[in-house]
């Protein structure tokens, strides 16, 4: 079997024996969702997902983190929770909390901070051993709720998650045929970002990684903010969106109705051009 075929077995196995995660995957194929367009053919699509509420509200400063068993450690993980190796370091994992279709998180065993640099290969090795996925990476700063704890997550493309750079935000985009000559060109990505933002332990970033007719790409977000202002709000005003790479690609997720119902594409623009660090 191909890595795919198990991981369509390792849902259908984890639906039955675990009624979370059945709950979870059966609202995800019947969510909310509406279009905003802008010219040029770019489009977000806005998600109504009450469930990520976990992770759109998680503190995750360094006390709060530290203070809290780590969900991706083996010992802390639900006990009904079985994976699927990968390179003998990763456990593919279903994610009870799905935005997307056949959503997986991927920590490594150990639990080491959430640090891309010299795993751009590894995702790429994913990418290519999952052609019907995308898989993404969320930075420490930029999204990720376990940023104590490397790992990747991955899901079911869709038109939405694999969109380029456009005037909303900026995205900077590696393709190739090789991973050496990938992992050299994210590299060089890397040590730019690292050059804007010096005081970062990583430069604030999400990626998104995918194979297309054999040939790798890499969507690099340089981002400036973790949170916008309206997510610190009061009342009145708050808007809770905490963009990762998939709302960085284009699918922005609301786990309120009414940020759902009241969000206009102003706020979306507004939203990404916070979050978003231009590159000149
Ligand atoms: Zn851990």
């Amino acid at each position: 079997m191909n890595l795919q075929e198990d991981i369509e077995k390792l849902f259908s196995d984890q639906m039955e024996a675990w009624p979370q995660l059945c709950n979870a995957v059966s609202q995800i194929d019947n969510v909310q969702t509406k279009h905003f367009l802008w010219g040029n053919g770019v489009e977000v699509t806005l998600q109504f997902n009450p469930a990520r509420i976990v992770s759109t509200g998680a503190k995750v400063d360094a006390k709060n983190i530290g203070e809290r068993p780590c969900f991706l450690c083996e010992g802390n993980r639900p006990k009904e929770q079985t994976g699927i190796p990968f390179l003998g370091k990763y456990l593919i994992l279903c994610n009870p909390f799905p935005i997307l279709q056949r959503h997986l998180t991927i920590p490594l065993y150990t639990h080491v901070p959430q640090r891309i640099r010299k795993k751009a290969g590894d995702m790429l090795a994913l990418a290519e051993a999952l052609p019907d996925y995308i898989v993404f990476y969320n930075g420490p700063e930029a999204g990720a709720s376990a940023p104590d704890h490397f790992h990747l997550q991955a899901g079911l493309k869709s038109p939405a998650l694999l969109a380029g750079d456009n005037e909303l935000r900026s995205c900077l985009v590696i393709e190739g045929y090789s991973v050496k000559e990938m992992e050299d060109r994210f590299e060089d990505v890397y040590q730019y970002l690292r050059s804007r933002q010096p005081e970062k332990e990583e430069p604030l970033l999400n990626i998104i990684a995918f194979v297309d007719n054999g040939k790798y790409i890499l969507h690099v977000f340089p981002r400036k903010a973790h949170r916008p202002r309206q997510y610190f709000a009061d009342a009145a005003r708050q808007l809770l969106v905490s963009p990762g790479a998939i709302d960085m690609a284009g699918l922005v997720i609301t786990v309120r109705e009414e940020d759902f119902n009241t969000m206009t594409k102003n706020d979306i623009e507004d939203i990404y051009s916070q979050v978003s660090m231009p590159i000149i």
